[in-house]
């Protein structure tokens, strides 16, 4: 599996810095986000190091549909009932920080601090 020694987040996933995390399975990680813009704020990951969406193509389907399928029945785990939003930051113009792709679930009662 594509592993970047340098990356915040394969350093996650190889547990080589501590995170609370919520959902694992052979391709995908979910962790709470540490800065929260929201009272449930999660970040979904692929294991493997994939930089940008734009880094994607027609071989990465099924893992990006597994990513998303999972958010409405994480988010319902940690108490969000009344919706949510997905967000996936892609490139400078997209703001995107941490150069792995995430997806951000982020939901709960208002008012959020962002968004
Ligand atoms: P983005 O701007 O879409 O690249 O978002 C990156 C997100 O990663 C931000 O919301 C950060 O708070 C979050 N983040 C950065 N480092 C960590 C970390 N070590 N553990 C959890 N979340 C992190
Ligand atoms: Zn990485």
């Amino acid at each position: 599996m594509n592993h970047d020694p340098t990356c915040i987040f394969c350093k996650i996933v190889a547990g080589k810095v501590p995170s609370r995390k919520v959902y694992e399975d052979d391709e995908v990680l979910v962790f709470h986000d540490v800065a929260p813009w929201a009272p449930v704020h999660l970040l979904v990951v692929p294991k493997a190091h994939i930089a940008t969406m734009y880094d994607t193509d027609e071989a990465h389907t099924a893992m990006l549909g597994r990513m998303m399928a999972l958010a409405p029945r994480l988010a319902r785990e940690q108490g969000v009932v009344n919706g949510f939003r997905i967000i996936v930051n892609t490139g400078p113009d997209g703001g995107q920080e941490v150069q792995h792709v995430h997806m951000h679930v982020i939901g709960g009662p208002r008012p959020w601090s962002k968004g």
